[in-house]
């Protein structure tokens, strides 16, 4: 097998790394302070081409392979995984939106996610639970030429920077997942608000809840059909590659930080990393990082290959996620109380981890899926 990058994409990851270095990282530290994204970098994002990676060229996009689509969130969440988690939450929806919404909605939206200009949050989980999406309890009742939507989301991203919500809820609780629909809710619709929460970690990625009281919106909103919601997700499972690919680069972030510790560090007269205990450490760490790392790129580049590798998508998911508990902690445990500072690099991405173990499905979900694909 040659996982070998193209010359493009090794242009492409220069520019991404040259923008995140100067752009992104000096921007991180006020981010992380008050919790709020520089929204300004998005619009930057699109006209570098970034947000349109995931896109088919009809909608502006450059519909470029997940292998590439990989290199960017592994290189954001080197940064830090707010930056992979903006574009590609908007990847998710905007993907939903090419596959099923009808050909006006595609043209009036799509162009303006690509370019940066249009936010559009996916609002799935509920107070009542996330992982049992069949138990959800937000209704859209048919009303003539509309839709009328009731009930409360929570754990959702960019609630206020959001235009849209693009809302999960049942056309009939009794039918479970066969009564999911997903329709698209303007954050101008009279009876939307939103009110923000705050995650041990992901600071400006800028969680909250949406409550939806009686929000009208026209059938057109209606993304996919009627209780089609399950078909649709179905396609959306190369979501969790890239998130594989995401804490693969702050994993790997962590590990190179405290190496480079490991090699500046004295105490009883020697650098740190020459006692054992600490250079073991950094072998497993450095052994972690790239088994996760090529097992996201083998399951990418069998997207790019035609298959719906959803059950190796999802082992990418579930082993690089979990590697980032580990990786992250090794790292803190070896800058010891350097790495226990607020705000530092380690203490940062060690809270973003625990938090990207559960979006777009916990572990137990994730196992579950795979040993149906055994
Ligand atoms: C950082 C982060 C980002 C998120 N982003 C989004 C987003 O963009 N949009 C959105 O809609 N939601 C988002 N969520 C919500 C996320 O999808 C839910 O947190 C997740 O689905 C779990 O739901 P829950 O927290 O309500 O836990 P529950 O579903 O109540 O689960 C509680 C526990 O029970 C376990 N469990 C449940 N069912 C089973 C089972 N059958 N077998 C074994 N164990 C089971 C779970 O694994 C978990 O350990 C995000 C959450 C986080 C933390």
């Amino acid at each position: 097998m040659d996982f070998a990058f193209t010359e493009e994409q090794q242009m492409f990851r220069n520019t991404v790394r040259d923008f995140l270095e100067k752009e992104v990282l000096p921007l991180i530290p006020e981010a992380e302070k008050t919790g709020k994204y520089p929204v300004h970098l998005l619009r930057k994002m699109g006209e570098l081409g970034f947000l349109g990676i995931h896109y088919p060229k009809e909608y502006g996009g450059s519909e470029a392979p997940m292998v590439t689509q990989c290199m960017f969130a592994e290189d954001t969440g080197r940064v830090s995984i707010c930056f992979t988690d903006t574009p590609s939450t908007v990847v998710g929806c905007g993907k939903s939106i090419c596959l099923s919404a009808t050909e006006e909605v595609k043209r009036r939206y799509m162009p303006g996610v690509v370019r940066g200009e249009t936010q559009i949050t996916p609002a799935l989980a509920e107070p009542s639970g996330g992982s049992d999406l069949g138990g959800i309890k937000t209704t859209a009742v048919r009303d003539g030429d509309s839709y009328i939507i009731n009930g409360q989301k929570t754990f959702i991203p960019y609630v206020e920077l959001a235009d849209f919500a693009l809302v999960l809820a049942t056309i009939d609780p009794s039918k479970r997942t066969a009564g999911l629909t997903q329709l698209l809710v303007p954050k101008d619709t009279p009876g939307y608000s939103v009110s923000p929460l705050r995650f041990m970690g992901l600071h400006f990625s800028g969680y909250g809840s949406i409550f939806l009281d009686n929000c009208r919106v026209p059938k057109e909103n209606l993304i996919g059909g009627e209780g089609e919601y399950l078909a649709v997700a179905e396609f959306l499972g190369d979501e969790r590659v890239r998130v594989a690919a995401a804490a693969v680069g702050s994993a790997d972030a962590c590990y190179k930080e405290a190496l480079k510790y490991s090699k500046e560090r004295v105490a009883f007269g020697r650098p740190i990393g020459k006692f054992q205990a600490i250079s073991s450490r950094l072998v497993d760490m450095a052994i972690e990082v790239e088994t996760a790392r090529w097992l996201t790129y083998w399951a990418a580049s069998l997207w790019d290959r035609g298959q719906k590798a959803v059950k190796e998508s999802t082992m990418a998911k579930l082993y690089a996620t979990e590697m980032g508990l580990r990786v992250t902690e090794s790292a803190m445990r070896i800058l010891a109380g350097w790495g226990y500072i607020e705000g530092s690099l380690i203490e940062r991405h060690f809270r973003d981890a625990r938090g990207y173990l559960f979006g777009a499905g916990t572990p137990e979900i994730e196992r579950i899926v795979i040993s149906r694909e055994l």
